[in-house]
Protein backbone atom coordinates (compact mmCIF):
# COMPACT_ATOMS: atom_id res chain seq x y z
CA UNK A 1 0.00 0.00 0.00
CA UNK A 2 1.16 3.51 -1.23
CA UNK A 3 1.45 5.98 2.17
CA UNK A 4 1.70 9.83 1.57
CA UNK A 5 3.97 9.66 5.11
CA UNK A 6 3.34 12.55 5.91
CA UNK A 7 -0.22 12.62 6.37
CA UNK A 8 0.22 10.11 8.77
CA UNK A 9 0.92 10.66 12.36
CA UNK A 10 2.94 9.07 14.62
CA UNK A 11 2.78 9.32 18.37
CA UNK A 12 5.92 8.47 20.46
CA UNK A 13 5.86 7.90 23.98
CA UNK A 14 8.87 7.14 26.01
CA UNK A 15 10.06 8.53 29.05
CA UNK A 16 13.93 8.91 28.10
CA UNK A 17 14.76 11.88 25.75
CA UNK A 18 17.58 10.14 23.91
CA UNK A 19 14.85 7.59 22.52
CA UNK A 20 12.14 9.83 21.31
CA UNK A 21 15.01 11.74 19.72
CA UNK A 22 15.82 8.83 17.92
CA UNK A 23 12.61 7.55 16.64
CA UNK A 24 11.31 11.18 15.91
CA UNK A 25 15.06 11.50 13.94
CA UNK A 26 13.86 7.84 12.05
CA UNK A 27 10.05 9.15 11.56
CA UNK A 28 10.52 12.74 10.14
CA UNK A 29 13.22 11.16 7.84
CA UNK A 30 10.46 8.90 6.10
CA UNK A 31 8.25 12.19 6.45
CA UNK A 32 5.91 11.24 9.18
CA UNK A 33 4.19 14.09 11.25
CA UNK A 34 5.77 13.11 14.98
CA UNK A 35 3.96 13.68 17.98
CA UNK A 36 5.94 12.71 20.95
CA UNK A 37 4.87 12.08 25.17
CA UNK A 38 6.75 11.50 28.30
CA UNK A 39 4.17 10.02 30.18
CA UNK A 40 1.13 7.83 29.82
CA UNK A 41 -1.52 10.67 30.78
CA UNK A 42 -0.03 13.25 28.76
CA UNK A 43 0.24 10.34 25.83
CA UNK A 44 -3.52 9.67 26.41
CA UNK A 45 -4.31 13.71 26.12
CA UNK A 46 -2.37 14.00 22.99
CA UNK A 47 -3.65 10.87 21.44
CA UNK A 48 -7.60 12.00 21.78
CA UNK A 49 -6.21 15.67 20.53
CA UNK A 50 -4.45 14.44 17.53
CA UNK A 51 -5.87 10.58 16.81
CA UNK A 52 -2.91 9.61 15.05
CA UNK A 53 -2.37 6.74 12.74
CA UNK A 54 -0.22 5.17 15.16
CA UNK A 55 1.42 4.87 18.22
CA UNK A 56 4.93 3.55 19.64
CA UNK A 57 5.09 3.05 23.30
CA UNK A 58 7.47 2.30 25.61
CA UNK A 59 6.71 -0.14 28.42
CA UNK A 60 8.57 1.15 31.22
CA UNK A 61 7.89 4.63 32.54
CA UNK A 62 6.94 6.17 35.85
CA UNK A 63 3.59 6.91 37.08
CA UNK A 64 1.53 4.99 34.41
CA UNK A 65 3.48 1.79 32.43
CA UNK A 66 2.82 1.12 29.21
CA UNK A 67 0.98 -1.53 29.49
CA UNK A 68 -1.65 0.52 31.65
CA UNK A 69 -1.70 3.48 28.67
CA UNK A 70 -2.37 0.59 26.43
CA UNK A 71 -4.84 -0.91 28.53
CA UNK A 72 -6.70 2.94 29.22
CA UNK A 73 -6.31 4.01 25.45
CA UNK A 74 -8.43 0.96 24.55
CA UNK A 75 -11.05 1.84 26.20
CA UNK A 76 -11.45 4.89 24.37
CA UNK A 77 -13.56 4.11 21.65
CA UNK A 78 -12.25 6.87 19.47
CA UNK A 79 -8.50 5.58 20.34
CA UNK A 80 -9.73 1.73 20.21
CA UNK A 81 -8.57 1.01 17.02
CA UNK A 82 -5.37 2.65 17.10
CA UNK A 83 -2.84 -0.17 16.70
CA UNK A 84 -0.08 0.44 19.18
CA UNK A 85 3.51 -1.16 18.85
CA UNK A 86 5.34 -1.44 22.47
CA UNK A 87 9.07 -0.94 23.00
CA UNK A 88 10.15 -2.94 24.98
CA UNK A 89 13.96 -3.09 26.68
CA UNK A 90 14.67 -6.67 26.02
CA UNK A 91 13.63 -9.21 23.64
CA UNK A 92 12.03 -10.38 27.25
CA UNK A 93 9.22 -13.09 26.59
CA UNK A 94 7.03 -12.31 29.37
CA UNK A 95 7.25 -8.57 28.75
CA UNK A 96 6.39 -9.44 25.27
CA UNK A 97 3.21 -11.30 25.95
CA UNK A 98 1.95 -8.53 28.54
CA UNK A 99 1.96 -6.52 25.82
CA UNK A 100 -0.11 -8.26 23.07
CA UNK A 101 -2.84 -9.31 26.23
CA UNK A 102 -2.66 -5.58 26.61
CA UNK A 103 -3.81 -4.87 23.20
CA UNK A 104 -0.40 -4.02 21.30
CA UNK A 105 -0.41 -5.37 17.74
CA UNK A 106 3.75 -5.70 17.97
CA UNK A 107 6.63 -4.64 19.21
CA UNK A 108 10.16 -2.94 18.95
CA UNK A 109 12.98 -3.92 21.00
CA UNK A 110 16.29 -1.27 22.32
CA UNK A 111 18.45 -0.73 20.76
CA UNK A 112 16.26 0.02 17.86
CA UNK A 113 17.51 -1.05 14.47
CA UNK A 114 16.49 2.36 12.11
CA UNK A 115 15.04 -0.92 9.28
CA UNK A 116 13.12 -2.74 11.29
CA UNK A 117 11.62 -0.34 13.44
CA UNK A 118 10.28 0.99 9.88
CA UNK A 119 9.50 -2.18 8.69
CA UNK A 120 7.14 -2.74 11.70
CA UNK A 121 5.37 0.41 11.52
CA UNK A 122 4.46 0.43 7.93
CA UNK A 123 3.44 -3.33 8.66
CA UNK A 124 1.09 -2.57 11.02
CA UNK A 125 -0.31 0.82 8.96
CA UNK A 126 -1.27 -1.66 5.77
CA UNK A 127 -3.09 -4.11 8.11
CA UNK A 128 -5.04 -1.16 9.20
CA UNK A 129 -5.49 0.28 6.46
CA UNK A 130 -6.85 -2.77 4.95
CA UNK A 131 -9.04 -3.58 8.16
CA UNK A 132 -10.79 0.17 7.90
CA UNK A 133 -11.31 -1.04 4.03
CA UNK A 134 -12.57 -4.42 5.00
CA UNK A 135 -15.07 -2.57 7.79
CA UNK A 136 -16.57 -0.14 5.38
CA UNK A 137 -17.21 -2.90 2.49
CA UNK A 138 -18.81 -4.74 5.23
CA UNK A 139 -20.72 -1.50 6.15
CA UNK A 140 -21.63 -1.07 2.35
CA UNK A 141 -22.81 -5.11 2.07
CA UNK A 142 -24.75 -4.37 5.03
CA UNK A 143 -26.50 -1.26 3.99
CA UNK A 144 -27.46 -3.26 0.57
CA UNK A 145 -28.61 -6.60 1.93
CA UNK A 146 -30.98 -3.84 4.64
CA UNK A 147 -32.22 -2.32 1.74
CA UNK A 148 -32.92 -5.19 -0.22
CA UNK A 149 -34.94 -6.63 2.88
CA UNK A 150 -37.44 -3.78 2.82
CA UNK A 151 -37.67 -3.93 -0.68
CA UNK A 152 -38.68 -8.11 -0.59
CA UNK A 153 -40.61 -6.76 2.19
CA UNK A 154 -42.27 -4.04 0.25
CA UNK A 155 -43.10 -6.51 -2.70
CA UNK A 156 -44.21 -9.28 -0.44
CA UNK A 157 -46.36 -6.52 1.31
CA UNK A 158 -47.79 -5.38 -1.97
CA UNK A 159 -47.42 -8.74 -4.38
CA UNK A 160 -49.95 -10.77 -1.88
CA UNK A 161 -52.31 -8.21 -3.31
CA UNK A 162 -51.77 -7.09 -6.50
CA UNK A 163 -51.03 -11.18 -7.67
CA UNK A 164 -53.70 -12.85 -5.28
CA UNK A 165 -56.60 -10.22 -5.88
CA UNK A 166 -56.89 -10.92 -9.66
CA UNK A 167 -56.41 -14.31 -9.44
CA UNK A 168 -59.69 -14.17 -6.97
CA UNK A 169 -61.59 -12.39 -9.57
CA UNK A 170 -60.99 -14.78 -12.40
CA UNK A 171 -61.81 -17.78 -10.71
CA UNK A 172 -64.86 -16.57 -9.01
CA UNK A 173 -66.04 -15.61 -12.28
CA UNK A 174 -65.22 -19.41 -13.78
CA UNK A 175 -66.73 -21.08 -11.01
CA UNK A 176 -70.31 -18.91 -11.75
CA UNK A 177 -69.72 -19.44 -15.48
CA UNK A 178 -69.25 -23.64 -15.01
CA UNK A 179 -72.91 -23.21 -13.20
CA UNK A 180 -74.53 -21.10 -15.70
CA UNK A 181 -77.13 -23.42 -17.51
CA UNK A 182 -76.15 -22.22 -20.72
CA UNK A 183 -72.36 -22.83 -20.35
CA UNK A 184 -73.31 -26.35 -18.76
CA UNK A 185 -75.29 -27.21 -22.20
CA UNK A 186 -71.98 -26.59 -24.53
CA UNK A 187 -69.84 -29.31 -23.48
CA UNK A 188 -67.00 -27.27 -25.91
CA UNK A 189 -67.58 -23.63 -23.64
CA UNK A 190 -67.58 -25.97 -20.02
CA UNK A 191 -63.99 -27.05 -21.38
CA UNK A 192 -62.68 -23.96 -22.03
CA UNK A 193 -63.87 -22.94 -18.71
CA UNK A 194 -62.44 -25.92 -16.96
CA UNK A 195 -59.20 -24.81 -18.36
CA UNK A 196 -59.18 -21.23 -16.65
CA UNK A 197 -59.65 -22.98 -13.54
CA UNK A 198 -56.96 -25.41 -13.87
CA UNK A 199 -54.82 -22.33 -15.02
CA UNK A 200 -55.96 -19.96 -11.81
CA UNK A 201 -54.94 -22.94 -9.74
CA UNK A 202 -51.70 -23.46 -10.86
CA UNK A 203 -51.07 -19.76 -10.63
CA UNK A 204 -52.52 -19.44 -7.57
CA UNK A 205 -50.04 -22.46 -5.99
CA UNK A 206 -47.16 -20.87 -7.76
CA UNK A 207 -48.09 -17.49 -6.12
CA UNK A 208 -48.78 -18.63 -2.83
CA UNK A 209 -45.36 -20.52 -2.90
CA UNK A 210 -43.37 -17.71 -4.34
CA UNK A 211 -44.61 -15.05 -1.32
CA UNK A 212 -44.03 -17.91 1.16
CA UNK A 213 -41.01 -18.84 0.10
CA UNK A 214 -40.04 -14.70 0.46
CA UNK A 215 -41.39 -14.60 3.56
CA UNK A 216 -40.30 -17.74 5.30
CA UNK A 217 -36.65 -16.36 4.35
CA UNK A 218 -37.61 -12.99 5.88
CA UNK A 219 -39.29 -13.35 8.93
CA UNK A 220 -36.47 -15.76 10.43
CA UNK A 221 -38.34 -15.29 14.28
CA UNK A 222 -39.36 -19.04 15.16
CA UNK A 223 -42.19 -19.50 17.42
CA UNK A 224 -40.59 -22.24 19.38
CA UNK A 225 -42.53 -24.31 21.85
CA UNK A 226 -42.34 -27.76 23.46
CA UNK A 227 -44.33 -30.39 21.43
CA UNK A 228 -44.36 -34.08 22.15
CA UNK A 229 -42.59 -35.88 18.79
CA UNK A 230 -45.01 -38.84 18.53
CA UNK A 231 -47.73 -37.44 19.05
CA UNK A 232 -46.77 -34.70 16.30
CA UNK A 233 -45.79 -37.38 13.69
CA UNK A 234 -49.16 -39.12 14.70
CA UNK A 235 -51.36 -36.05 13.76
CA UNK A 236 -49.26 -34.81 10.50
CA UNK A 237 -49.76 -38.58 9.06
CA UNK A 238 -53.69 -38.28 10.50
CA UNK A 239 -54.15 -34.76 8.90
CA UNK A 240 -52.66 -36.64 5.46
CA UNK A 241 -54.11 -40.11 5.51
CA UNK A 242 -57.21 -38.91 3.29
CA UNK A 243 -54.77 -37.63 -0.02
CA UNK A 244 -52.90 -41.22 0.22
CA UNK A 245 -56.40 -43.36 0.18
CA UNK A 246 -57.67 -41.07 -2.76
CA UNK A 247 -54.62 -42.68 -4.81
CA UNK A 248 -55.22 -46.18 -2.58
CA UNK A 249 -51.80 -45.32 -1.17
CA UNK A 250 -51.14 -46.74 2.36
CA UNK A 251 -49.33 -44.62 4.72
CA UNK A 252 -47.70 -46.25 7.78
CA UNK A 253 -46.86 -44.46 10.89
CA UNK A 254 -44.15 -45.62 12.99
CA UNK A 255 -43.58 -43.28 15.79
CA UNK A 256 -40.21 -43.30 18.36
CA UNK A 257 -39.99 -45.87 20.48
CA UNK A 258 -38.76 -43.71 23.44
CA UNK A 259 -40.49 -40.58 24.55
CA UNK A 260 -39.14 -37.00 23.46
CA UNK A 261 -40.16 -33.41 23.88
CA UNK A 262 -39.03 -31.30 20.62
CA UNK A 263 -38.57 -27.39 20.84
CA UNK A 264 -39.37 -26.24 17.42
CA UNK A 265 -41.72 -23.78 15.56
CA UNK A 266 -44.60 -26.27 15.02
CA UNK A 267 -46.43 -24.59 12.45
CA UNK A 268 -43.00 -24.71 10.58
CA UNK A 269 -42.00 -27.90 10.88
CA UNK A 270 -45.46 -29.32 10.50
CA UNK A 271 -45.41 -27.90 6.77
CA UNK A 272 -41.87 -29.70 6.73
CA UNK A 273 -43.82 -32.75 7.01
CA UNK A 274 -46.88 -31.93 5.03
CA UNK A 275 -44.87 -31.18 2.44
CA UNK A 276 -42.57 -34.23 1.98
CA UNK A 277 -45.61 -36.62 2.55
CA UNK A 278 -47.44 -34.73 0.60
CA UNK A 279 -44.48 -35.54 -2.55
CA UNK A 280 -44.39 -38.66 -1.38
CA UNK A 281 -47.87 -39.87 -2.08
CA UNK A 282 -47.81 -37.22 -5.10
CA UNK A 283 -44.32 -38.89 -6.67
CA UNK A 284 -45.95 -42.60 -5.74
CA UNK A 285 -47.94 -44.63 -8.18
CA UNK A 286 -51.56 -45.73 -6.92
CA UNK A 287 -51.34 -48.58 -4.77
CA UNK A 288 -47.67 -47.80 -3.47
CA UNK A 289 -46.37 -47.47 -0.04
CA UNK A 290 -45.51 -44.25 2.17
CA UNK A 291 -44.13 -44.37 5.77
CA UNK A 292 -43.21 -42.05 8.57
CA UNK A 293 -40.83 -43.01 10.49
CA UNK A 294 -39.68 -40.90 13.98
CA UNK A 295 -36.37 -41.91 15.56
CA UNK A 296 -34.87 -40.68 18.99
CA UNK A 297 -31.38 -39.71 18.85
CA UNK A 298 -29.27 -38.62 21.95
CA UNK A 299 -29.33 -34.61 21.46
CA UNK A 300 -31.65 -34.59 17.86
CA UNK A 301 -34.75 -36.91 16.21
CA UNK A 302 -34.84 -37.53 13.15
CA UNK A 303 -37.97 -38.40 10.78
CA UNK A 304 -38.09 -40.09 7.52
CA UNK A 305 -40.05 -40.12 4.82
CA UNK A 306 -40.45 -43.17 2.69
CA UNK A 307 -41.86 -43.78 -0.78
CA UNK A 308 -42.00 -46.81 -3.05
CA UNK A 309 -42.81 -43.89 -5.99
CA UNK A 310 -41.09 -42.79 -9.22
CA UNK A 311 -37.37 -41.94 -7.39
CA UNK A 312 -34.89 -39.26 -8.35
CA UNK A 313 -32.16 -39.66 -10.76
CA UNK A 314 -28.63 -38.77 -9.54
CA UNK A 315 -28.04 -35.93 -11.98
CA UNK A 316 -31.35 -34.13 -10.45
CA UNK A 317 -30.20 -34.71 -7.12
CA UNK A 318 -27.44 -31.70 -6.75
CA UNK A 319 -29.71 -28.91 -7.33
CA UNK A 320 -32.68 -30.55 -5.85
CA UNK A 321 -33.61 -28.16 -2.95
CA UNK A 322 -32.98 -25.15 -4.87
CA UNK A 323 -36.07 -23.03 -6.01
CA UNK A 324 -37.85 -24.34 -8.99
CA UNK A 325 -36.30 -27.24 -9.67
CA UNK A 326 -38.21 -30.35 -11.31
CA UNK A 327 -37.64 -33.61 -12.34
CA UNK A 328 -38.69 -33.24 -16.37
CA UNK A 329 -39.38 -36.96 -16.94
CA UNK A 330 -42.68 -37.88 -18.01
CA UNK A 331 -43.82 -39.49 -15.31
CA UNK A 332 -42.83 -36.57 -12.38
CA UNK A 333 -44.14 -33.88 -15.21
CA UNK A 334 -47.29 -35.46 -15.03
CA UNK A 335 -47.95 -34.19 -11.65
CA UNK A 336 -48.27 -30.71 -10.80
CA UNK A 337 -46.02 -28.60 -8.95
CA UNK A 338 -44.04 -25.52 -8.88
CA UNK A 339 -40.88 -26.73 -7.90
CA UNK A 340 -40.61 -24.56 -5.17
CA UNK A 341 -41.76 -27.08 -1.95
CA UNK A 342 -38.36 -28.56 -0.92
CA UNK A 343 -36.67 -25.22 -1.20
CA UNK A 344 -39.08 -24.02 1.51
CA UNK A 345 -38.69 -26.98 3.36
CA UNK A 346 -34.91 -26.63 3.61
CA UNK A 347 -35.17 -22.90 4.78
CA UNK A 348 -37.51 -24.47 7.21
CA UNK A 349 -35.39 -27.37 8.40
CA UNK A 350 -32.09 -24.93 8.35
CA UNK A 351 -34.02 -22.31 10.73
CA UNK A 352 -34.46 -24.60 13.33
CA UNK A 353 -30.59 -25.58 12.66
CA UNK A 354 -31.41 -29.17 11.53
CA UNK A 355 -30.52 -31.10 8.11
CA UNK A 356 -32.22 -32.72 5.20
CA UNK A 357 -30.58 -35.11 3.46
CA UNK A 358 -32.47 -37.74 0.40
CA UNK A 359 -31.76 -41.08 -0.37
CA UNK A 360 -33.40 -42.19 -3.63
CA UNK A 361 -33.77 -44.98 -6.16
CA UNK A 362 -35.32 -43.79 -9.83
CA UNK A 363 -38.13 -46.49 -10.30
CA UNK A 364 -37.51 -47.75 -6.89
CA UNK A 365 -38.74 -44.92 -3.89
CA UNK A 366 -37.08 -42.09 -1.78
CA UNK A 367 -35.82 -41.32 1.69
CA UNK A 368 -36.25 -38.18 2.79
CA UNK A 369 -34.60 -37.44 6.41
CA UNK A 370 -34.46 -34.59 8.82
CA UNK A 371 -32.64 -34.21 11.70
CA UNK A 372 -33.67 -31.94 14.36
CA UNK A 373 -32.06 -30.51 17.47
CA UNK A 374 -34.23 -31.27 20.48
CA UNK A 375 -33.97 -27.83 21.78
P1 LIG B 1 -43.04 -29.72 -6.65
O1 LIG B 1 -43.97 -28.60 -6.37
O2 LIG B 1 -42.66 -29.80 -8.11
O3 LIG B 1 -43.47 -31.01 -6.10
P2 LIG B 1 -40.78 -29.77 -4.83
O4 LIG B 1 -39.78 -28.70 -4.59
O5 LIG B 1 -41.57 -30.26 -3.68
O6 LIG B 1 -41.68 -29.24 -6.00
O7 LIG B 1 -39.98 -31.00 -5.42
C1 LIG B 1 -39.02 -30.76 -6.46
C2 LIG B 1 -39.01 -31.95 -7.40
O8 LIG B 1 -38.45 -33.08 -6.74
C3 LIG B 1 -40.39 -32.40 -7.82
O9 LIG B 1 -40.83 -31.69 -8.95
C4 LIG B 1 -40.17 -33.87 -8.10
O10 LIG B 1 -39.73 -34.03 -9.41
C5 LIG B 1 -39.06 -34.28 -7.16
N1 LIG B 1 -39.55 -34.96 -5.96
C6 LIG B 1 -39.80 -34.43 -4.76
N2 LIG B 1 -40.19 -35.36 -3.89
C7 LIG B 1 -40.18 -36.53 -4.54
C8 LIG B 1 -40.49 -37.88 -4.20
N3 LIG B 1 -40.86 -38.21 -2.97
N4 LIG B 1 -40.35 -38.82 -5.16
C9 LIG B 1 -39.94 -38.50 -6.40
N5 LIG B 1 -39.66 -37.24 -6.80
C10 LIG B 1 -39.76 -36.27 -5.89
Amino acid sequence: MDFQNSSISVLVVDDNQMNIDLLVNMLVRYDYEVHTAMRGNTAIEIAQREIPNIILLDITMPGMNGYETCRAIKKIEALAEIPIIFISALDDTNDIIEGFEAGAVDYITKPFKYREVIARLQTQLTLAEQKREIEMLRAREQQSYESMDKLRAQFIGSATHDLKNPLFVISGYADILEMTPLIQEDEQVLGFVNSIQRGVTKMSDLVHDILDLLQLETQVTLEKMPVDFATFIKQIGNDMDFRASEKNISLTIFPPSENATIYVDAKRIGRVLENLVSNAIKYTPEDGHVEIVGKVGFSSVIIEVIDDGLGIPKDALPTLFQPFQRVTSEEHMAQEGTGLGLSIVKTLVEQHNGTIEVDTKLGEGSCFKVTLPMQ
